[in-house]
């Protein structure tokens, strides 16, 4: 028997030996999208946010899917994963075609690294994932207080747009956190594969213990 940690899974679309996919999970404002903007100018990552792509596809003209995208988006609950998990692999795809045969470091060769940030938020994601599409090495977990989070988002409402950052709909995105993402986390745990990052300090301070885990994680799988 192997195990799951390590090993590449038979039947997903990409071997987990060649293409490292690192979760980025948290509560919302916790930093994901923040540190793994820093992430990528370290390490040549894909950055994936799957909130953006199902942003994007909710806007996409002739979607199947935006009303049923905007609903689940500002009641703060998960959109029903196949829809999530396909536009992660879309996007996979093409970012594997568009760096091809450039030598990029860390694409050579069918190489690829991708931070998927937001993702998975429930646990049939985190399987269905895991199965069918590559085998995740690691999850950094940024973690810190509601109050901060709160705080950020209220912030970042200012400006963003976002039809979810607003107080009704971020008190329902802790509540989702803590019910599916949590378990989520706890379950990488017990496989020993998530890193913890405290993300109440300044962004350099999280950014500097982000990129130390990552090191130590291409230093052990190369
Ligand atoms: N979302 C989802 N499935 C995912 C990721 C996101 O349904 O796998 C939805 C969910 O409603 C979430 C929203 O997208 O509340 C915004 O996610 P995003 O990651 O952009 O929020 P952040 O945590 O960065 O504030
Ligand atoms: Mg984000």
């Amino acid at each position: 028997m192997t195990t799951q940690i390590d090993s590449t899974q038979p039947g997903a679309v990409f071997d987990s030996s060649k293409i490292t996919v690192i979760y980025v999970l948290g509560g919302p404002g916790a930093g994901k999208g923040t540190q793994c903007a820093y992430l990528v100018e370290d390490f040549g990552f894909c950055h994936l946010s799957a909130g953006d792509l199902l942003r994007a596809e909710q806007n996409r003209e002739g979607s199947q899917y935006g009303e049923l995208i905007r609903t689940y988006i500002r009641e703060g609950t998960i959109v029903p994963m196949h829809v999530t998990i396909k536009l992660l692999e879309n996007a996979m795809t093409e970012a594997l075609k568009e760096k091809e045969g450039k030598n990029i470091e860390g694409w050579a060769d069918g190489k690829g690294r991708f931070l998927i940030d937001g993702f998975p938020r429930k646990m049939d994601q985190a399987i269905e994932f895991d199965r069918t599409v590559c085998l995740s090495s690691k999850v950094l977990f940024f973690s810190t207080t509601e109050e901060v989070m709160l705080g950020r988002l209220l912030e970042r409402g200012k400006t963003s747009g976002r039809e979810d950052d607003n107080i009704e709909s971020i008190k329902k995105r802790f509540r989702t956190y803590e019910n599916d993402t949590m378990p989520v986390i706890q379950y990488y745990a017990s496989q020993d594969k998530v890193a913890q990052i405290d993300s109440t300090v300044t962004i350099e301070e999280v950014h500097n213990a982000a990129r130390e885990t990552v090191q130590k994680l291409f230093s052990e799988k190369q």
